[in-house]
């Protein structure tokens, strides 16, 4: 363990073991796979997302009786936040995978449950969830795809972008319009929405070629199109007008905290390498660490650190407990604004902590063989999934002044929001014969 990292009270025994277990795998199977990752940026890496789901990872918050881990969700959190300390890419392809999981857990039927979480869970099934367009990001009722009824199939039309594992996945999860309208800015019809599971290799399906980006080389979040993509009605997750519901409901419980996890990754492994250059770097005789703007650097590094991971694991472990502490009225207590919270800090902490790292780095940063160039490049890949830090100030915004208007699905969803098992209790210490 560093001098940056610190125990939370949130971690147990349980927690401690899975890091070290994923720490294990991110050093062994992930780094050596960074080089060629870092050579191809036009390349996806079609093969670590399996290496990483076959650890039964994408299934940390599936429950026990499907095969999943049921470990919950700061597990979830220890999960990425491992993988992405060794390589954002690799953090970004769990996330993105977890985050398909929400949507079965929350709104699946008991069929769609029993056929693709025990899948998921042994790592053969990658799901995702494609909800942004290139005219709705943000505004999500500004979507344009459309499913018509046709018998006892659903016909889907549309382009969905961005759609994190786009290229790896098995499992779409495809929100469109139902509602035969045109999206009208000035009407928020909450039910004009549905959401479907279409598997990739549907007819109709077709993915657009793999675009490289400034970061997270090895991870695709590309394009799909569909073109009059024939589903069978037992594919509608939940009921018809529940795709809000859906999308919404999967950003915050599992988007948010997963992006926050993958910042808190990037920004250890960031405040890590920027204390052993400052301490072996030598200027004016002495380590560069011993000059007093640098030792004011490092300790906004380790400030901004050591808050973010406090706000995520406090907010995670919020919703690994919503009935530990229930409302006067007895309801779960809503964690919502906590884990919107925890993006957005981690986010505009790691940014800052990637300019503060090159700026004590000096030209040493910006060499493409040392990693800090690789880390900063794969933070500027965090501010838009899951709502840019806009949406998020103006979601708390919202609670500030008094109404949000926005369920608060921690709380709506606490009844199917599995706890994490708790650990065994030691075995007492036989006892001695006098
Ligand atoms: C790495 C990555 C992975 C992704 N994974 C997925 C995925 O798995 N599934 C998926 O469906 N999508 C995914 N996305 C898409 C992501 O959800 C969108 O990028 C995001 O919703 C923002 O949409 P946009 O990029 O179109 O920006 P826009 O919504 O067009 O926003 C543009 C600008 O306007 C601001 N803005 C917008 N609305 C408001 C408002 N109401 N108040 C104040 N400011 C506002 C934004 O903050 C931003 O600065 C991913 C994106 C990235 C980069």
């Amino acid at each position: 363990m560093s001098d940056t990292e610190f125990e939370t009270e949130f971690e147990t025994d349980d927690h401690r073991r899975l890091r070290e277990q994923v720490r294990e795998f991110a050093l062994g199977e992930v780094a050596p796979r960074i080089a060629h990752m870092q050579a191809h940026p036009a390349d996806v890496d079609t093969h670590l997302g399996a290496l990483i789901a076959q650890n039964g990872w994408i299934g940390a918050t599936i429950p026990t009786r499907y095969g999943g881990m049921g470990a919950g969700h700061l597990a979830k959190t220890l999960i990425i936040e491992e993988l992405s300390r060794v390589s954002g890419a690799a953090g970004m392809i769990a996330q993105a995978s977890q985050l398909g999981v929400a949507k079965i857990l929350h709104f699946g039927s008991p069929e769609q449950q029993q056929t693709w979480l025990p899948l998921i869970a042994a790592g053969e099934c990658l799901p995702t969830i494609a909800v942004t367009e290139p005219e709705s990001g943000g505004h999500v009722l500004g979507m344009r795809a459309t499913a018509r009824r046709d018998g006892h199939d659903w016909v889907l039309n549309g382009r969905k972008v961005y759609i994190g594992n786009s290229h790896i996945g098995h499992l779409h999860g495809v929100v469109t319009r139902t509602d035969d309208t045109t999206p009208d800015p000035r009407r928020d019809d909450a039910s004009a929405l549905s959401a479907f599971l279409v598997e990739a290799d549907r007819p109709g399906v077709h993915l657009e070629p793999h675009q490289p980006a400034t970061g997270v080389h090895g991870f695709s979040f590309g394009d799909l199109v569909l073109r009059e993509v024939r589903v069978p009605a037992a594919n509608m997750i939940g009921r018809p007008g529940d795709g809000l519901a859906v999308a919404y409901s999967s950003s915050i419980l599992y988007g948010r905290p997963n992006l926050t996890a993958v910042a808190l990754g990037l920004h250890q492994a960031i405040t890590e390498l920027t204390l052993r250059f400052a301490q072996t770097r030598r200027r004016y005789g002495a380590p560069l660490a011993d000059l007093p703007t640098i030792q004011h650097k490092i300790g906004q590094l380790h400030h901004r650190l050591m808050t973010a991971r406090h706000l995520a694991y406090q907010a995670v472990h919020r919703l690994d407990h919503l009935h530990h502490h229930p409302l006067q009225d007895g309801r779960p207590r809503p964690c919502d604004d906590e884990l919107i919270n925890a993006k957005y800090w981690g986010v505009q902490a790691v940014q800052d902590a990637a300019r503060t790292a090159m700026s004590i780095h000096g030209a040493a940063g910006l060499r493409t063989h040392y990693p800090l160039e690789r880390l900063v490049r794969d933070t500027w890949h965090l501010d838009a999934p899951a709502g840019t830090s806009d949406i998020q100030l103006h979601r708390l915004a919202q609670t500030a002044l008094g109404g949000t208007g926005h369920p608060a699905w921690s709380q709506r969803l606490a009844h199917l929001i599995t706890p994490p098992a708790p650990e065994p209790e030691p075995e007492p210490e036989p006892e001695r014969a006098a």
